[in-house]
């Protein structure tokens, strides 16, 4: 039987790493982030998955999901996490990668109900489109 390995994606953890000055191979998993998350109900992968994910290298799904919009940056997860890793921090470097691909999470010249997005959807589009 034959087993393929998908390809770490080391460079983009790298630029995650770089963009948010957060040291991805410091998680060991203890899940604390995710039990305190607020938004951790909406989510598709749990904080902790999201550094999981990242220190494998397989960073695609994180960074095609809803999870990191959801993310409300209340900054609880790195309140808890024993090893100081600030999450917001990640979350933002990932949402920072895929609005530099262009990508359109909420097209804010078409008519958006303002109350079904997170905050933090608004403002990233808003941010991109000052720059
Ligand atoms: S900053 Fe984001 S990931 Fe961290 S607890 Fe708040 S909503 Fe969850
Ligand atoms: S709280 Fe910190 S060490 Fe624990 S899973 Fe979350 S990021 Fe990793």
């Amino acid at each position: 039987m034959l087993f393929t390995f998908k390809e770490k994606d080391v460079k983009t953890k790298e630029k995650v790493e770089s963009i948010s000055g957060e040291n991805i191979d410091k998680c060991y998993q203890c899940g604390c982030c995710s039990s305190g998350c607020p938004a951790a109900g909406e989510m598709e992968y749990l904080p902790n998955q999201v550094m999981m994910y990242l220190q494998e290298g397989d960073i695609k799904p994180i960074l095609g999901s809803r999870t990191i919009w959801i993310c409300v940056s209340c900054y609880e997860c790195a309140s808890r996490c024993p090893q100081g890793i600030d999450i917001s921090r990640i979350m933002e470097a990932l949402r920072s990668i895929r609005l530099r691909e262009n990508y359109d999470r909420l097209k804010i010249e078409e008519k958006v109900r303002l109350e079904d997005y997170p905050t933090i959807a608004l403002v990233a589009t808003m941010r991109k489109l000052t720059a």
